[in-house]
């Protein structure tokens, strides 16, 4: 087996800071780097393979070229790459949206939903997102509050610190506030509807579109209720699942044929190896080894996020 090293596709967006480059070493140019796209395979930002054979392909070309048994028997149910796995380093607020799920986007956008999970990787202190409601809304109080910009008086804070993590389902609102560096895992989607972006305007005088209609049909009115988490696992729904290793010596096990394995290092450094590969990992690096029923180890300290997909039910 070979296991892959990817680099990711990287994003500028306005929100965004430096510490994806000057801390996790991603080589970007750009004045600001807000998101990577570390295990990519979604046509708006591919991540390419850096070590052996496939060096300089993307990841999408290397499936296409192996086959989906790469992917695993557990990838079956889907009809392309399911996950999305980024970077986020929140300098300043995101802008408060919502997801669809797969129903509303195919229908309105012919594109899979999201689901997404957060892993807050660093966060300053007295920092904060938003996730749900802090108390239930009707829809036309939904919509006063957008137009008359109250919005965020019944939105759940919730201050975050390193290492909590956020399950996001569609239809949940939400932003990530800002001095957040969070690790996503989500659906292979790109579909956001925004639904408030603190009145920002770029030089020009041009505000980002919103999509308040179509958010307002999808946005789960309800007050959030904490509920109890039920296992082992960050989190584990039909789209990925997803562990954190603490690593500290020498960790070893076997892939299967169920399902790849994505790595994403957040914290620590060491390498990473099977029988014809031996590469070094340092925190933001990410990995991709292909199902099948070898082992792999990884000697080193840290923390890294493992992603498989879960049994079709
Ligand atoms: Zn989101």
């Amino acid at each position: 087996m070979s296991i892959l090293k990817l680099t990711p596709s990287c994003k500028d967006y306005i929100w965004g800071g430096r510490r994806l480059i000057e801390e996790f070493g991603k080589d970007f140019s750009g004045d600001v780097l807000a998101e990577t796209w570390e295990i990519s395979c979604h046509k708006d930002g591919l991540s390419t393979i850096s070590n052996g054979d496939y060096a300089g392909k993307t990841l999408l070309n290397y499936i296409q070229e192996k086959g989906t048994q790469c992917l695993g028997t557990n990838a079956s149910p889907f009809e392309y790459f399911p996950i999305l796995v980024k970077l986020i380093d929140a300098k300043d607020y995101l802008s408060i949206q919502v997801h669809p799920d797969d129903s509303y986007a195919l229908e309105h956008e012919h594109q899979y939903g999201k689901t997404e999970m957060w892993y807050v990787v660093d966060a300053k202190e007295g920092a904060f997102l938003y996730y749900g409601f802090s108390k239930s809304v009707s829809k036309e109080e939904l919509k006063e509050r957008i137009q008359n910009n109250t919005l965020l008086e019944v939105l759940n804070k919730v201050p975050v610190k390193k290492g909590d993590t956020f399950f996001i389902e569609p239809g949940t609102i939400h932003a990530i506030g800002k001095d957040i560096l969070i690790a996503e895992i989500q659906q292979n989607s790109n579909v956001t509807y925004r639904v408030y972006d603190y009145g920002r305007v770029d030089a020009n005088g041009n505000g980002r579109e919103l999509h308040i209609d179509k958010a307002v049909d999808v946005i789960n009115r309800k007050q959030y209720v904490e509920s109890q988490k039920s296992d082992s696992h960050l989190a584990n729904c039909k789209y990925f699942t997803v562990d954190k290793m603490i690593l500290d010596g020498t960790y070893t096990e076997k892939v299967t044929n169920d399902s790849f394995v994505g790595l994403l290092f957040v914290e620590g450094n060491g390498s990473i190896l099977d029988s014809d590969t031996n590469l070094d990992f340092k925190k933001g690096d990410s990995f991709f080894i292909p199902a099948n029923e070898e082992t792999y180890t990884i000697k080193g300290t840290g923390v890294a996020l493992k992603i498989t997909l879960p049994s079709p039910c």
